[in-house]
């Protein structure tokens, strides 16, 4: 899809719309009961069933966390708007690239400064 006109501000409200989607989906898949999926019957063993129900348990969690994150993210981003702060890098303060913001809507770095952050993190 094409974004290089779109604003900050539809940016993010298509982001808030695709997470509602895949909370949605996801919020359906956990009220589901897992372990049974897609298994069937005759290969399905207790030690099976529980490994397999761990496993899809914390993927769903992890997913769940991450939405809630960029969920988050977005929020962040919106009030950034708010307050005439959006597109700032919050460490240097200069202006993040617009072609950055198109890629990432909730971008709170400039590329240096995430760069130079991720480098950090790994050392
Ligand atoms: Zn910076």
């Amino acid at each position: 899809m094409r974004t290089a006109n779109r604003s900050p501000q539809e940016l993010l409200a298509r982001e808030e719309r695709e997470m509602q989607r895949r909370f949605s989906a996801l919020r359906r898949v956990r009220q589901r009961p897992i372990g049974v999926v897609d298994v069937p019957d005759r290969r399905r063993t207790s030690l099976f069933d529980a490994a397999a129900t761990e496993v899809l348990e914390q993927h769903r969690d992890l997913l769940w966390q991450r939405l809630a994150d960029r969920s988050r993210a977005v929020t962040e981003a919106k009030e950034r708007i708010r307050q005439g702060a959006y597109g700032i890098c919050a460490h240097c303060a200069r202006p993040i690239p617009q072609r950055r913001l198109r890629v990432l809507p909730t971008a709170t770095l400039c590329v240096q400064c995430q760069e130079r952050r991720e480098a950090a993190l790994a050392a």
